[in-house]
């Protein structure tokens, strides 16, 4: 069936977790569909690699079960088989020893030992600000109603509301997990992660890029095509797009799904709003480094990652044991380990090359963690440094609201709607469902195209 009435797909530029989902929606829905995406290969940040037997995610990593949204969508491509129930634990380094932490059990933020009785009462005060702003703190907003729990930093918060310890041991190592440290950081990425991490955990076997693969195999994924420009005109889209050694392409289509990180949808879109565009320019993305280690012996470690505080080392910000995460990851009896850092670590490294970045983690890792320095070291068979550019959003107090303003500011009856991480929380599960949000709203506009095309 086709709804839109001209014939003309709809397109969907950008093929990661958000344009995949409003395509495989729209699809459902009865649309045409067509993807064009820049890359070989479907995925954006939901992405893995193969090399020697280990399987890289290359950005996200962790799924937790209260990615309502992305459950549902696993079931709707009918690849539950897929999925698991994963280990949650987490490991908290504090002066030399990794405090292990069940992601679902705040009570063993005491009970291992990473925070001292005279803690109990700020565990209090955390529980009930999320029992009071839970419900402004959901995967499937926008983010608006956030916005007002958004005036300070995630270290003032932990100074006003919680004490040292928790400062020190739990928000500024929770805040490692996004790259950032926590004078930089809103508060509402710090409550906003408690109850997110606070579940249970899921993934997919072997790889997470199971659920990007599954969609792509569905979808009609132009891979190699790199969009230069998106127009409105009178009755439909205009999208033009290149591939090295071909002539520039221009296709008509009734309307698209710009599913890029903001400051490359800014590009692409220059008929939108002055003020649009300058937000979209000025997301605050922050860039990431990691290093991925296969050793041909599994470490004795047991979480499926150690966090460091900044008083552990003042760079390093997490360790992954990703063969701890879900099976699959690593070769039988090895292990794969990958070591992220704070974002200024990445900006004063970018331009290194991926030898001397190799070199600086294991130095890293000798001085905040020895022991396991030593056992990379003897044990590596394969190093691997993933960059990503625009890796995760750095919100800073203020910028839900100006989130806020923005997408007010957008226009519903567009033939051009945006998806992706900026619009919500920088996670998949909120990608995916901005990509939702924006099927709707294109089926609504062509559906309405259709009705005056019809009448004209
Ligand atoms: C290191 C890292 C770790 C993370 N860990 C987690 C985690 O554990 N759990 C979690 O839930 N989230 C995690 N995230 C966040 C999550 O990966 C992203 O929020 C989400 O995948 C973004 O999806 P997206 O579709 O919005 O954007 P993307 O995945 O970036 O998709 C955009 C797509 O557009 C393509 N593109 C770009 N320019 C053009 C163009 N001109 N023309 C055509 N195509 C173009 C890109 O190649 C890409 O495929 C992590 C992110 C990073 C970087």
């Amino acid at each position: 069936m086709n709804t839109t009435g001209t014939g003309e797909p709809i397109v969907i530029v950008g093929a990661g977790i958000a344009g995949m989902t409003a395509a495989f929606r729209l699809q459902q829905a009865g649309h045409p569909v067509r993807i064009l995406e820049a890359e070989d290969r479907a995925g954006g940040r939901m992405r893995t690699v193969e090399r020697r037997g280990y399987h890289m995610d290359l950005a996200a990593i962790l799924l937790i079960e209260n990615y309502t949204q992305m459950l549902n969508l696993v079931r709707d491509l009918g690849i539950e088989d897929t999925t698991l129930r994963t280990n949650n634990v987490v490991g908290i380094r504090r002066d030399g020893r990794v405090h292990h932490v069940r992601a679902n059990k705040p009570t063993d933020l005491k009970s291992s030992g990473l925070l001292p009785w005279s803690s109990v009462p700020a565990m209090r005060r955390l529980q009930s600000d999320l029992n009071k702003f839970g419900s402004r703190l959901r995967w499937d907003s926008d983010m608006g109603e956030a916005a007002s729990l958004d005036t300070e930093t995630a270290a003032a918060y932990a100074e006003r509301r919680l004490d040292k310890d928790f400062r020190d041991y739990v928000v500024d190592p929770m805040s490692a997990m996004f790259f950032n440290s926590p004078p930089d950081l809103s508060v509402v990425n710090f409550l906003f992660s408690m109850p997110a991490v606070n579940s249970e955990w899921f993934n997919f076997h072997d790889r997470v890029d199971t659920l990007t693969t599954a969609l792509a195999a569905r979808l009609p994924v132009e891979t190699g095509a790199e969009v230069t420009l998106v127009e409105e005109t009178s009755d439909g889209v205009r999208v033009h797009w290149s591939r090295a050694g071909e002539p520039d392409h221009v296709e008509e289509a009734a309307a698209a799904v710009v599913a890029l990180p903001g400051p490359i949808a800014a590009r692409l879109c220059p008929g939108m709003a002055p003020a649009s565009r300058t937000y979209l320019e000025n997301v605050p993305y922050v860039p990431d480094i990691h290093v991925y280690f296969g050793v041909d012996n599994k470490p004795s470690e047991t979480a499926t990652c150690v966090l460091f505080p900044t008083r552990e080392h003042p760079d390093l910000g997490v360790i992954t044991f990703n063969h701890n995460f879900a099976p699959g990851r690593a070769p039988q009896g090895h292990g794969l380990l990958t070591s992220y850092y704070r974002y200024p670590w990445a900006i004063r490294h970018w331009d290194s090359d991926d030898d001397k970045v190799v070199e600086l983690t294991h130095e890293v890792h000798r001085q905040a963690w020895p022991e396991l320095a030593r056992h990379i070291e003897a044990h590596q068979d394969m190093a691997y440094v993933q960059r990503w550019k625009n890796a995760v959003i750095l919100r800073k107090p203020g910028d839900y609201a100006r989130l806020r303003e923005f997408s007010r500011g957008l226009d519903p009856r567009s033939r051009i709607q945006l998806a992706g991480d900026y619009l919500a929380f920088s996670a998949t599960n909120s990608s995916l469902v901005t990509g939702e949000r924006a099927a709707v709203r294109v089926r609504e506009v062509v559906t309405a195209g259709s009705v005056s095309v019809g009448r004209g």
